[in-house]
Order: structure tokens, then C-alpha cells, then sequence
């Protein structure tokens, strides 16, 4: 049965996560928007000091609670996670995406990978240093249009290893992933790359990428609008080489070129992935909305719930809406994350829940701002910058378009080459 309360074991941690959301995230919140690629090692050192203690690991669910429940217990990996990102993201979005721990690359390791190469590449979030995974599909000639990509992956028969060519752009924690910072374990990239550049989706395949590979550099940090304290990599892989099982999921199946196994594990990640992204929009939006009421209570404004509709001021109204959207939104956040714990088919769901998410957060920033006027401009307050933060959430994992277009083949019943 769908529980919608918050569980007991994250419950007991709300205290913790809002501390953090206070204390370390929202003071320094300003700092690290104008302050872009300066890396919080304060914050990313408590948090994994925290994260260890508290026996959560990393923000990874087979990593974190999931793996502590008992048998007769319910799963509830990721929806403790969707509610911790959403409290993180209440505090700062840019710097829950700086939380050391596994990100999209564990993601896709979590979702691609055999039981042995679970253990092998999650086990370094574990150690004394923190670490970081990134994960790289996107590419100079395509985001969107996944089975397009054009790196390529040959494997050298001699050596039994695999040569990659390619370059990734716009790969969040690329650089903490791969970069030898002396604070950090080396960490690794989950590249998405071609075996048969004329098979199509069917010749694509993970491939884990570690910190140090010769031939794999960071070559740009991105320069953008919100979330500035996050490092989003362009990548460049020339003759990159890496041990032939560094290929995730079983090599047998996995070098088939006949199936597009390969390409399910892409969309398997993204299922998990994207109601966590869901996640973090709710918590943009939720702390938008909390400090709107708060500074229009200081103008006189309090929000009279029960009124008759016609009765209410129009500030009143357009609140009690964006407040009704966030509920929505939340809800099927809930059901996505549920599905995904029970091993049930999610992908219907983690679709709409990112399209409804990213569109209910540039919704509510975006009135937050309109509705408090200069004060929701002026960088005094952190609404501009929430408002420039929650765009993001229609963009990556999916942009609102092509989210709306699995919505749409999920419902009908038609796969990608029929509906595009
Ligand atoms: C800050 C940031 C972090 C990112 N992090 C990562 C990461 O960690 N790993 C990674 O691999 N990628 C990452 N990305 C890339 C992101 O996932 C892509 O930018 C996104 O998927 C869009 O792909 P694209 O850039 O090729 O744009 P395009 O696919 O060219 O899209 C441009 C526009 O066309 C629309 N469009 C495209 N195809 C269709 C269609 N069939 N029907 C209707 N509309 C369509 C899109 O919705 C969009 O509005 C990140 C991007 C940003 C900005």
C-alpha cells in the first residue's frame, strides 16, 4: 500500500537535514552564487562525516537506508531519498548537488550493474575522504536524442581493454568526479558510449571511467545561470583505456550487439533518476513559497485559508494556488519514488512527476518573484536567485518536452521510433 507519510527513519533525521539546511547551506547560499566554482569543502566534509555517522552512506539507495532494512521490512530507498533531497534542496539546491556520494554515476552503476561491480565501484563512498560520481551521456551533437551519440567505445582484443573516444559536455561533478583533489577519494565517470555507431540505441553502453585514466580530461567548467556552486564538465576521451569489465552489467549480454540492453539500463537510470530530480525542484519551491508568506506577512499580507474564494484577495488566491501545485506535484513525486522502491515499473510516473515538477517550480519562483515586486528582484533575498536556481529542473534528465514525449508513448503505447 502507497504511504504517503514521511518515513520513521528519516523522520528521526529531519533534525539533522534542517540544522544543515540552516546552518551550512542557506548562510553561505549568496556566497557561492557569485563566488561560482569555488568548491564548499566545509560542507561537503560535514556531510559525509554526517552522512557516515548516521549510517546513510551516501545519497545512493542501495548505499544508503535501503540496505539496512530487515527482509520483512518495506523498501523505502528512494523514497527516503526523495525526502532528504527535498530537504537539502530547501536549504540550497546548487549544494545538495555538492553532497559527496554516488549522484547519477552510482545511479547508473546501481541501475546497469552486476552485484560484483556494485560492490566495486559504490564501495570507495564508504572510505575516510569523501568521493564523487558523475554521469556523461550528453554530447556536442546531442542531449535529447540519447541513441544519437558519438563517442565510441572499441575493444582492443590484445590488451582486452576498452579504448574510448568522445567528448561529454555538461557533466554534473564532472571535474569533483575526476579532478586529484587531495580532500577526495578518486571517484569515476559513468561515459555512455557506442560499441556499433551504426546499431543506433542498440549499440550503447556504460562504461565506468575512473579518476586518473590517461587520456580522460576536464577540459571547461560551465558558467551559468543558477545552481552556480555545482560544477557542471565538459569532458574530452581520447584513446582513453579501461578494463574490459568496466563495461556495466553482464559482458555476454552487454557486447551483444543485437539487443538494446544497453539502452534500457540508460532509461532505467533516468526512471530512478528523474523523481529524485523531482525531489529537489519540491524543495526549491517549497522553501519559495515559505519565505514569500513570511515577507508578505511583514507587509501586512497573511494568507486567510477558508475564506470563500471570491472573498480573497488576489495575493491570497494566486498563494493557496502555488501551494495546491506543490501538493500535486509532491504527490507524484511519492508515487514515482514508491513505484521504484517496490521494483515496479516507474517510468509513466518518474516522467511525470519531473514535467510536472520542473514546470511547478519555475511556476512558483517565477510568481514569487513577480508578486513581491523589487524585493523579489533585489539579491537582498534569495527568491532571484531560487527563481534562476529552479529553471534547471526543466532541463536536465530530460527537458519538460521530452519527459511529456515518454508521458505520451507510455499512455499510447507507442516506443521511441514511432512517436519522436
Ligand atoms: C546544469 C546542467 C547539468 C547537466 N548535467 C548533465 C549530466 O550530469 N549528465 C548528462 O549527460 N547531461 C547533463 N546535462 C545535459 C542535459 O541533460 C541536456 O542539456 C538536455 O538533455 C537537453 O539536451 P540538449 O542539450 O542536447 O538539447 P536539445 O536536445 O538540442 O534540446 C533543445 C530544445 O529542443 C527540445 N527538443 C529536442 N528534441 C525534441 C523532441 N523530439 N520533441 C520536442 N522537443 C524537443 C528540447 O526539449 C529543448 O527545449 C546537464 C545540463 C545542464 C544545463
Amino acid at each position: 500500500m502507497i504511504d504517503f507519510e514521511m518515513p520513521e527513519v528519516i523522520a528521526k533525521q529531519q533534525y539533522l537535514l534542517k540544522t544543515v539546511a540552516d546552518n551550512m547551506m542557506r548562510p553561505v547560499s549568496r556566497y557561492y552564487d557569485e563566488h561560482e566554482h569555488e568548491i564548499p569543502w566545509d560542507y561537503i566534509e560535514f556531510m559525509h562525516t554526517a552522512m557516515k555517522a548516521s549510517g546513510a552512506g551516501s545519497l545512493a539507495p542501495s548505499e544508503g537506508g535501503e540496505k539496512k532494512e530487515k527482509k520483512d521490512r518495506p523498501r523505502i530507498g528512494y523514497q527516503m531519498l526523495a525526502f532528504m533531497i527535498e530537504m537539502l534542496s530547501w536549504g540550497d539546491a546548487g549544494m545538495y548537488l555538492v553532497t559527496p556520494g554516488g549522484g547519477l554515476g552510482a545511479a547508473a552503476v546501481e541501475a546497469t550493474g552486476t552485484p560484483e561491480q556494485k560492490r566495486r565501484f559504490l564501495e570507495r563512498f564508504k572510505k575516510e575522504k569523501p568521493a564523487f560520481a558523475a554521469m556523461a551521456m550528453t554530447e556536442p551533437c546531442c542531449g535529447s536524442d540519447t541513441a544519437a551519440i558519438r563517442t565510441t567505445a572499441v575493444l582492443d582484443k590484445e590488451t582486452n581493454e576498452w579504448v574510448l573516444n568522445g567528448e561529454k559536455i555538461f557533466v554534473t561533478a564532472g571535474d569533483k568526479s575526476l579532478t586529484p583533489y587531495e580532500q577526495l577519494e578518486p571517484g569515476f565517470v559513468v561515459v555512455w558510449a557506442t560499441i556499433d555507431p551504426k546499431a543506433g540505441r542498440a549499440g550503447i553502453r556504460p562504461f565506468v571511467v575512473e579518476a586518473g585514466t590517461p587520456g580522460v580530461k576536464v577540459t571547461k567548467l560551465e558558467h551559468k545561470m543558477g545552481i552556480r556552486v555545482s560544477d557542471t564538465a565538459a569532458i574530452v576521451l581520447q584513446n582513453a583505456r579501461i578494463p574490459f569489465d568496466n563495461i556495466l552489467g553482464s559482458p555476454e549480454v552487454i557486447t551483444d550487439k543485437k539487443t538494446s540492453k544497453g539502452f534500457k539500463g540508460a532509461m532505467s537510470t533516468f526512471n530512478a533518476t528523474r523523481p529524485l530530480v523531482s525531489a529537489s525542484a519540491m524543495g526549491v519551491a517549497r522553501a519559495t513559497l515559505e519565505l514569500l508568506k513570511e515577507m508578505l506577512k511583514q507587509e501586512g499580507v497573511e494568507i486567510r485559508y477558508g475564506l470563500p474564494r471570491a472573498k480573497m484577495t488576489n495575493i491570497e488566491r494566486e498563494v493557496i494556488d502555488m501551494e495546491t501545485m506543490l501538493r500535486e506535484a509532491w504527490l507524484l513525486v511519492l508515487k514515482a519514488v514508491w513505484l521504484a522502491d517496490q521494483r515496479q515499473p516507474n517510468a509513466l510516473t518518474a516522467s511525470m512527476s519531473k514535467v510536472k515538477a520542473g514546470e511547478v517550480v519555475t511556476k512558483i519562483t517565477q510568481k514569487a518573484v513577480e508578486l513581491m515586486g523589487p524585493l523579489g528582484y533585489s539579491r537582498d533575498f534569495l527568491l532571484e536567485k531560487w527563481f534562476r536556481d529552479a529553471k534547471i529542473n526543466d532541463i536536465f534528465e530530460g527537458t519538460g518536452q521530452i519527459n511529456r514525449l515518454i508521458v505520451a508513448r507510455q499512455i499510447l503505447g507507442f516506443h521511441g521510433a514511432q512517436l519522436r
